[in-house]
């Protein structure tokens, strides 16, 4: 199932490498085994903590070790923090297109070495490495996409409302960031900040996720091939010490911009220190998209597939995935028929096994939690039509790709994230019915809905509470379009012309006597 191990290393230590390697654990064999780090990347090199702990990282698939990482505490991250703080100010005034080549190169480093940083996804994650090829082309194109865009922050001329004045508006960047974010996509989920923080101007300090900090690390080494100013790009790991670490970032008087990806209820957390010094902040938070379909669809097939994406990408962790499909009553059947010969489809397995569709889930909680929602929901009348148990024989942190019909508004499902492979079909009868379902939620991050006709797709785009709203699709990630969402899955939108704002401040200035 694995790619073979071979130790010691036949492949040369490369130029740039500065670390030493030992032997013994289950490490992914590379074509550059250089991009395989343990230690943090702070102001240009790699380092420890300097307590000298470290914490362990283990493939989800197998449970093996993969390697350590430094157990950063907030002195640590206090180093970092003042690395990106004094990288600042000749930072920012790089010209924009020094920083778009700078960004382009990462980028094409990203695309050169994909094979590896793939290899690094699916060995920490768990997701089936084509799938991990697909993230490390959308991360990449976060480093293409805001090179392109960072000579394009043009302010405006403002005709002013007071005689003789003239108003201009300069874009500039914020200062010093600081990003944390989640395990499900490792690469896409930090250049997705990185890029557009970059592309203003901006330093930062990443606190990459205790799950998967290996193909956070690969990045920063890329980064620094790529010739990033030491000190603009700070890699910081950490597991027992996330919540202090977290603290300190969203609370240090240095960094003015924090963005986080994760759950809403971490969310909430973070929100609260960052007010302590009035920080600019971003929050891409929990989802629980509502993913209906309407009986004039005109291919119900499409709808099916749209649903299946949607829902079971890795292994349904991921936060736009479809958590509640509703089906109209005249085609529900119909629908949960081909839908379930679909998933009976699947391959489930560790992420380099031949032929493997879907991975494990990246810990035995998240397994322990979808079968918590179909027990919940079976207590309540649902049917297990395939899947519903852990799948045990695999490992602990697998569970069997799921669908339950009949279900209804009072199972957990129906309001909380489920962050895993069980699809629950809820039929619906009207459209005014669906979308009060729809809009149920607390949180509204994506939304999805298949149909023909074309004034309902206005009206049911336009209705849905949530931020970004995919028709007769069910995959809407896209560098080009914003991401983000409303209510409790936060605020600020990343990629596309939107995501660069996200790291700049508007500045307004005024010209009296003209
Ligand atoms: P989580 O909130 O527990 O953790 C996310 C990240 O924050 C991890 O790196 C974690 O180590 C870190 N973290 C946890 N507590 C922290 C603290 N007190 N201070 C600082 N950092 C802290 O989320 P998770 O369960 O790992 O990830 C899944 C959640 O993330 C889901 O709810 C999912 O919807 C959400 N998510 C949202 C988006 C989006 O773009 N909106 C994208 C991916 C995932």
């Amino acid at each position: 199932l694995r790619p073979r191990l071979r130790y010691p290393y036949s492949i040369p230590p490369p130029p740039v490498a500065r670390r030493l390697y030992t032997t013994g654990h289950n490490r992914p064999e590379l074509k550059d085994q250089s991009l395989f780090i343990e230690k943090c990347y702070i102001n240009g090199e790699w380092v420890n903590a300097k307590s000298g702990k470290t914490f362990e990282v283990h493939d989800p698939a197998t449970g093996k070790l993969i390697g350590t990482c430094p157990e950063f505490d907030t002195s640590d991250v206090e180093k970092a923090i003042q690395a990106a703080s004094e990288a600042f100010p000749s930072f920012r005034t790089t010209l924009a297109r020094e920083r778009a080549r700078m960004l382009r190169r990462w980028y094409q480093l990203m695309m050169d070495n994909a094979e590896d940083l793939a290899k690094l996804i699916t060995w920490e994650n768990g997701k089936p490495l084509t799938d991990a090829k697909g993230e490390v082309n959308y991360a990449a194109s976060f480093f293409e996409w805001f090179s392109e865009e960072a000579p394009r922050t043009y302010g405006d001329t403002i005709p002013a409302s007071v005689p003789g004045n003239r108003v201009i508006t300069i874009k500039q960047p914020v200062g010093v960031c600081g990003l944390l974010t989640p395990w499900n996509f490792p690469a896409a989920m930090i250049t997705r900040k990185i890029g557009p923080a970059l592309a203003a101007g901006c330093t930062v300090v990443a606190k990459s996720p205790s799950e998967t900090p290996f193909t956070a690390n690969a990045l920063a080494e890329l980064a620094h091939r790529a010739g990033i100013p030491k000190g603009v790009v700070n890699i910081v790991t950490a597991s027992e010490n996330t919540a202090a670490v977290g603290e300190l970032i969203t609370t240090h008087p240095e960094v003015r911009k924090v963005s986080f990806t994760g759950s809403t209820n971490v969310g909430r957390l973070l929100m609260k220190q960052a007010s302590s010094t009035i920080k600019k902040v971003s929050w891409e938070l929990g989802g629980n998209a509502p993913f209906i379909v309407f009986d004039d669809v005109s291919d119900l097939d499409a709808a099916v597939n749209g649903a299946i994406a949607s829902k079971f990408r890795s292994s349904g962790q991921t936060c736009v995935c479809a958590n509640r499909i509703y089906v109209q009553s005249g085609i529900y059947d119909e629908f949960a028929k081909r839908f379930t010969a679909k998933v009976k489809d699947f391959k489930l397995g560790a992420g380099f096994g031949e032929g493997v569709t879907h991975g494990p889930v990246i810990h035995e909680r998240a397994a322990a939690k979808a079968h918590e929602h179909v027990q919940d929901a079976t207590s309540k009348g649902a049917q297990v039509v395939v899947g519903g148990q852990r799948a045990s024989a695999l490992g602990p942190n697998f569970y069997e790709p799921t669908v339950l019909t009949g279900m209804n508004k009072d199972m957990l499902l129906a309001s909380e994230e489920t962050f895993g492979p069980v699809a629950g079909l809820f039929p619906f009868d009207s459209e005014k019915e669906v979308v009060e379902l729809a809009n149920k939620a607390e949180v509204g991050l994506a939304g999805y809905f298949f149909s023909s006709d074309v004034r309902r797709i206005f009206r049911v785009a336009e209705a849905l509470e949530v931020g970004m709203v995919g028709v007769n699709t069910g995959l809407i990630s896209d560098v080009a379009s914003p991401f983000g969402g409303v209510k409790q899955s936060g605020f600020g939108r990343e990629g596309s012309k939107y995501g660069i704002d996200e790291f700049m401040t508007v500045k307004s200035v005024t010209f009296g006597g003209m």
